[in-house]
C-alpha cells in the first residue's frame, strides 16, 4: 500500500537555486519553449518506460499506447504535462529536480555571474530543461508515480530556493507537470496557442502528444522522424528534433539522415552541432547518439556504438536487425553492432571529407570546435588513419587560416624529407620561436600544433605518406640537406670555422646544465636556442608530462648557437684573445638562460641571472 504524510521540504542545489533566479527574473526571449522541454521530457520518459517493458512486459500500459497529454483548467489557471512514461520515485525526484543533473552543467552555471543582462544571451544558447517551466508559472507541482512501485509522489515549488516533497495516492503510472500559470503568462491557457506551439517545436515526437477536453485531438504527427522520408523532413524539423535528442539550443551544423541497406539495415539521423557541447571533456559524460532496435528506444549510452573521437555526433541510429530484447549488456562486442559502427564512421568521415573539400571556411568552423576531438582519432583508430589525415587542419608558417597535410606535402622543399612541427601552448609565441628561423630561411613550412592532444597522435602516428613527422625543437634537424638561399652556405661555412674554442669554453663552463653545445643550423637572428636530443622527449611534451606528474625527470638539453650572430661572433674574438674569464663565464649562463627563457622554461636560479645581469649591463655602462 502507498503511504501519505505531511510534506517535506528540502532546499535546491545551490546552482539550481542560481538558475531559477536567473529564469525568473528575466523575460526570455521566447517563453514558448517551456512547453517543449516539458513534451521533450515527458517523451524521454516513455521511451525507458518502454525499454523497461521490453524485458518485463508486465510493466508496459495496459493500452500498450505511450502518450503525452495537455490539459487545461482555465479557472484554476492550470496547464497539466502528464505522460505514462517511466515516472520518478522520490530518489529521482530529488537527484533529477533538485540538482543539475547533465554533465558538466553545473559549472556551467557557476561560471554565471548572476547579472541577468550579462547571462541571458548564454542561458538561452544553452536552455535550463525542467527548469523552463518557472518562465510561465509561479508555482510547479510533480505529481508522479515509477513504474513497478506502489509509492506515488508529488514534488512542488514556487522556484525560490525550496522544495517540498510529499507521499501521495495515485493510481496511474507515470508523471503530471501542473503548472499554475502566471498572470502575465495567460497565453498559454489559450487552446489554440498551444496547437500551434505543439506544431512549432514538437511535431516530431513519435509519440501523440494531445489536446484533452471534450474531445481529445492529437496535435502533432506522432511519427518518429527519422523514418519519415528525406525530402519531407524541413530544415526547422530536423532543428527542432536535433533540439530534442541533443538537449542543445544551437543549430546543427550538418545534418545526415540515410538510411543503409544491405548487409546489414540500419537508419541515422545524425547532427553535427554548431557550438562545442559542453561536456566534450567531461569523464562522466553520455554518448549524444540514441541508439534505437525498431523505433524502441534502447540507449543513450553504448560506448562500443561510437568511437570516442566522434562523441560530438548527436541524433539517433535505429537498427532493423538487433533483436528487440537485446539488453544493454549484450550489446557489447556484438558483431552487428560492430557493423553499424563501422558503417557510420566511414559515413560520416566521406561527409566531413566533402564539406572539407567545398566547403573550406565552413569545415573550418567546424575544426574550431571538435578538430581537437577528432585528432584523438589519429592515434585510437589506425584503420581509419588515412581518412582522418585528409581531415585535419593546423595553423602553420605557411600564412594564415587552417592548412591541410596534402598541401604541406605539395609545398615541400627539395632535400626535405620530414613534415616539421612545433608543439607548445601559444599558436602566437610558437610562431615567433628562434627554433623556425633556419625553416623560414630556407622557406621549409612547419606547422604550428598548440593542442594537447598533438603532442600525442604526432608520437605515434609515424609517418603521413611516408613523410615521418619531426619536430623542430628535437635532434640534429637536418636542414643541412635543403640548400638555403644563394651565397647564405659560404658565409655560414666560414663563421663555423673559427667557432671551436668558444664551444669548447661554453661546454667547460655549462657542462652540469646542458648535454652538449654545438653550432646551430636552425637560427638565423636569435643568438642561442635549445633543442631535444634526438632521442629525447620533445621539450614541450617533457613539461606537459612533468606537470602532470607524468614523470619526474628533467632531460638536458642541447644548447645551439648561431655562429653568425654578431654577439657570438664579438665572444668568439674574445674568446680569441684571452678575455677575463668571470665576464665569459657570465655570458655562457646569460645565453642559456635567455634561450630557457624563449623556450618558455623557468629559469633555475633567478637570482644568479640577475647578479650576472647587473654585472653585464654594468660594465656596459662604464666609461
Ligand atoms: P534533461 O532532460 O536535459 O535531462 P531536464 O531538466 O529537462 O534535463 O530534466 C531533468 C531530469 O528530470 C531528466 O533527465 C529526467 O530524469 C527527469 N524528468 C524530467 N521530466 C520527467 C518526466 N516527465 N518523467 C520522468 N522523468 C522526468
Ligand atoms: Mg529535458
Amino acid at each position: 500500500m502507498s503511504q501519505t504524510a505531511a510534506p517535506e521540504t528540502l532546499s535546491f542545489q545551490a546552482e539550481v537555486g542560481r538558475l531559477l533566479d536567473i529564469v525568473a527574473h528575466s523575460l526570455y526571449s521566447d517563453r514558448r519553449v517551456f512547453l517543449r522541454e516539458l513534451i521533450s521530457n515527458a517523451s524521454d520518459a516513455c521511451d525507458r518506460r518502454r525499454y523497461e517493458a521490453l524485458t518485463r512486459p508486465e510493466l508496459a500500459p495496459a493500452d500498450a499506447e505511450y502518450r503525452v497529454e495537455l490539459t487545461l483548467d482555465a479557472k484554476a489557471r492550470t496547464l497539466t504535462i502528464g505522460d505514462n512514461g517511466i515516472g520518478m520515485n522520490r530518489a529521482d525526484l530529488v537527484e533529477n529536480l533538485g540538482t543539475i543533473a547533465r554533465s558538466g552543467t553545473a559549472a556551467f552555471v557557476k561560471s554565471l555571474t548572476g547579472d541577468t543582462k550579462k547571462d541571458m544571451p548564454l542561458i538561452g544558447q544553452f536552455g535550463v530543461g525542467f527548469y523552463s517551466a518557472f518562465m510561465v508559472a509561479d508555482r510547479v507541482t510533480v505529481e508522479t508515480r515509477k513504474v513497478g512501485e506502489e509509492q506515488a509522489w508529488r514534488w512542488s515549488s514556487d522556484g525560490k530556493g525550496e522544495f517540498t516533497l510529499e507521499a501521495i495516492e495515485r493510481t496511474s503510472i507515470g508523471t503530471s507537470v501542473i503548472l499554475q500559470v502566471r498572470e502575465d503568462a495567460g497565453e498559454f491557457l489559450d487552446p489554440e496557442n498551444l496547437r500551434a506551439i505543439v506544431r512549432q517545436y514538437s511535431d516530431h515526437v513519435a509519440i501523440p502528444i494531445r489536446l484533452g477536453g471534450e474531445k481529445s485531438e492529437t496535435l502533432n504527427r506522432a511519427s518518429a522522424l527519422w523514418t519519415r522520408p528525406r525530402n519531407e523532413i524541413t530544415a526547422e524539423q530536423h532543428k527542432e528534433f536535433y533540439h530534442h535528442v541533443a538537449h542543445a539550443f544551437d543549430e546543427p551544423w550538418l545534418t545526415l539522415h540515410w538510411r543503409a541497406e544491405g548487409k546489414i539495415e540500419y537508419t541515422g539521423l545524425l547532427y553535427i552541432p554548431s557550438a562545442r557541447t559542453l561536456d566534450l571533456f567531461h569523464p562522466d559524460r553520455k554518448h549524444g547518439v540514441k541508439l534505437y532496435v525498431r523505433r524502441v528506444f534502447i540507449t543513450d549510452d553504448e560506448k562500443d556504438l561510437l568511437p570516442g573521437y566522434l562523441r560530438f555526433l548527436r541524433g539517433v541510429v535505429d537498427s532493423e536487425d538487433l533483436p528487440l530484447n537485446i539488453s544493454r549488456e549484450m550489446l557489447q562486442n556484438n558483431p552487428v553492432l560492430t557493423l553499424i559502427r563501422n558503417g557510420v564512421i566511414s559515413r560520416v568521415l566521406g561527409e566531413l571529407e566533402k564539406k572539407a573539400k567545398d566547403a573550406a571556411e565552413d569545415y573550418a568552423k567546424f575544426w574550431e570546435n571538435f578538430g581537437t576531438v577528432l585528432k584523438e582519432g589519429l592515434y585510437e583508430d589506425p584503420p581509419n588513419r588515412d581518412k582522418l589525415f585528409g581531415l585535419v587542419r593546423f595553423a602553420s608558417t605557411h600564412g594564415p587560416g587552417l592548412h591541410g597535410l596534402a598541401d604541406y606535402v605539395g609545398r615541400m622543399k627539395e632535400g626535405q624529407e620530414a613534415i616539421y612541427y612545433i608543439a607548445g601552448e601559444e599558436q602566437a609565441s610558437l610562431a615567433t620561436s628562434p627554433h623556425l628561423e633556419g625553416y623560414r630561411k630556407r622557406g621549409v613550412e612547419v606547422l604550428l600544433l598548440n593542442d594537447p592532444v598533438d603532442e600525442f597522435w604526432t608520437a605515434q602516428v609515424g609517418a603521413y605518406q611516408g613523410k615521418k613527422f619531426k619536430s623542430v625543437t628535437r635532434g640534429g634537424a637536418d636542414l643541412s640537406k635543403i640548400p638555403p638561399p644563394e651565397g647564405a652556405k659560404e658565409k655560414t661555412a666560414e663563421a663555423e670555422a673559427d667557432t671551436a674554442p668558444l664551444i669548447a669554453l661554453l661546454r667547460l663552463t655549462l657542462q652540469d646544465a646542458v648535454k652538449d653545445v654545438r653550432v646551430s643550423q636552425r637560427l638565423t637572428d636569435s643568438p642561442v636556442c635549445l633543442v631535444a636530443d634526438e632521442n629525447d622527449l620533445d621539450i614541450h611534451l617533457e613539461r606537459m608530462l612533468r606537470l602532470h606528474k607524468q614523470i619526474e625527470k628533467e632531460s638536458k638539453r642541447i644548447l645551439e648557437i648561431n655562429a653568425e650572430h654578431p654577439l657570438i661572433r664579438s665572444l668568439v674574438t674574445a674568446v680569441g684573445k684571452g678575455s677575463d674569464s668571470d665576464r665569459l663565464n657570465d655570458a655562457a649562463f646569460l645565453l642559456l638562460d635567455q634561450a630557457r627563457l624563449l623556450e618558455g622554461e623557468p629559469i633555475p636560479d633567478p637570482a644568479a641571472f640577475a647578479r650576472r645581469m647587473t654585472s653585464v649591463l654594468g660594465r656596459s655602462f662604464a666609461t
